[in-house]
């Protein structure tokens, strides 16, 4: 075999290395950035949770009472939130957060 070929293929070999070598570590840097965005997110949202786990009860509108929908003039407790017009956030009751 010539040496020049033999040279090229050397260095083809070199070249290859060094650009699997780049990709590995961009993907590397990537899925690392990714993962401390989603740590970061995550516990952005545990903050938000801990700080304000309540909101408004849907059937009341925070209101905590509920108007009878036979006799207009009267009005109850609501039952959903127990009058207090406040439920727990989703994340909250599912990550159980207080
Ligand atoms: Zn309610």
């Amino acid at each position: 075999m010539p040496a020049h070929l033999t040279l090229t293929t050397a260095l083809d070999r070199t070249t290859a290395g060094a650009d699997a070598l780049a990709a590995f570590a961009t993907a590397a840097l990537t899925v690392t950035a990714l993962a401390a965005l989603l740590f970061g997110a995550v516990a952005l949202y545990r903050w938000s949770l801990r700080r304000h786990p309540y909101t408004d009860c849907r059937m009341c509108k925070g209101t905590g009472r509920r108007r009878s929908r036979l006799f207009a003039h009267s009005v109850g407790h609501c039952p959903d939130c127990s009058g207090t017009g406040l439920k727990p956030r989703l994340g909250a009751r599912l990550l159980n957060v207080r």
